[in-house]
């Protein structure tokens, strides 16, 4: 089963086309990062009316790229929540005209169930159960993932994303935005231990995380550094954040998985490219006989092959969306989609 899938939640407009959720027959991405970067950030009405121009030749060029005509389509998924809301209606409606014009099924996708389902691409002997740390630029969950489509949030940030304290850390610091991948970067040519930071715990929730202390100790540490006039050794800093970050997301994805019984864990998001993170699942991992799944680096940012990897489970679980389905800013990633015919 062929399906054609959207993305269209943040600043990539993005579309593919996916075989039985499994094997990817085209993937094209056109980011915008370039246009927000001069903001520092993504700017929604801009992302909004790029993906409006976009979407069409995104859209025929994964079509062109698999050699599948519209009519050899059997489904059109796309992410439908959350995200920013003008962002998802361009490619939601977008999605529900071709869904009518085809006569094919329409399929919503959750954006982070999508990250997850990165995985399930790059390793076709993974399947639920396992258990999944989801960091990417607005979530920081530990999730399981008891099935294709049954999720349950064990943990998550009572304040910042993972990807936020990068971004915003990086910004801090004079790295450009998306600042993620420059810390990874500036990282492996510093040194950890040099900068003390703090590794802020939630009180009574050993899974849930909080990042905003930590990213206001690096801001209060360059300001301080900046008043006395002192050189701040900008890679270590980055080192040292980055450590801290690892640190904190591995050891509470262990805890979860020893107390949970899973031996089965993955990452996904944005920040599972980071190289640190990589490194530090992959030695807990090794340390408890651990199986890790992590996703290409190439999958781990937004696209839409994993909306349609997601989109094909979905298609199967569910009954096809009606036509007055609407996008959401925010949803739970446990929720189901109301809208169905
Ligand atoms: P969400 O998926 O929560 O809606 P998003 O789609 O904006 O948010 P992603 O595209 O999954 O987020 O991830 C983007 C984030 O990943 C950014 O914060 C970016 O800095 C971060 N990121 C990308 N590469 C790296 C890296 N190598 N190290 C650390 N962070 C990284
Ligand atoms: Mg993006
Ligand atoms: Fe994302």
């Amino acid at each position: 089963m062929k399906i054609l899938a959207i993305e269209s939640s943040c600043d990539e407009t993005a579309a593919a086309v996916v075989e039985d959720g499994r094997r990817v027959l085209s993937s094209v991405i056109n980011s915008q990062v370039a246009e927000h970067r001069v903001y520092g950030g993504v700017v929604p009405e801009i992302a909004s009316r790029r993906h409006c121009e976009n979407i069409v030749p995104v859209v025929q060029g994964a079509l062109d790229e698999a050699g599948v005509p519209l009519t050899g389509i059997d489904a059109v998924a796309v992410t439908a929540a959350p995200g920013l809301i003008g962002a998802l209606l361009v490619g939601v409606n977008y999605a529900k005209g071709l869904a009518l014009a085809a006569g094919k099924p329409l399929v919503p996708v959750h954006h982070i169930r999508g990250h997850i389902a990165a995985n399930y691409l790059a390793h076709p002997e993974l399947e639920p159960p396992f258990l999944c740390l989801v960091v990417s630029g607005g979530h920081t969950h530990i999730v399981e993932v008891r099935s294709y489509t049954d999720f349950r949030v064990v943990g998550r940030t009572r304040d910042d994303a993972a990807g936020e304290a990068f971004d915003k850390s990086a910004r801090a610091m004079g790295f450009p935005y998306p600042g993620g991948v420059y810390i990874d970067e500036a990282a492996g040519r510093g040194d950890p231990g040099k900068y003390k930071l703090p590794k802020p715990r939630v009180e009574g929730a050993p899974y849930d995380f909080s990042f905003s202390g930590l990213k206001t100790a690096v801001i209060n540490l360059l300001h301080n550094a900046g008043q006395k006039g002192e050189e701040v050794d900008a890679d270590s800093l980055a080192a040292s954040f980055q450590r801290t970050v690892c640190e904190v997301l591995t050891s509470h994805l262990e805890a979860a998985a020893k107390e949970l019984g899973y031996r089965v864990v993955a990452a996904a998001g944005g920040v599972s490219a980071n190289s640190g993170l990589r490194a530090a699942l992959g030695e807990m991992c090794r340390k408890n006989g651990f199986t890790l799944y992590v996703p290409p680096l190439s999958l781990c940012g937004d696209n839409a092959a994993m909306i349609g990897a997601q989109g094909y489970y979905e298609f199967l679980a569910n009954p096809p969306a009606a036509l007055s389905l609407n996008a959401a800013p925010s949803m739970d990633i446990a929720a189901a989609f109301s809208a169905r015919d």
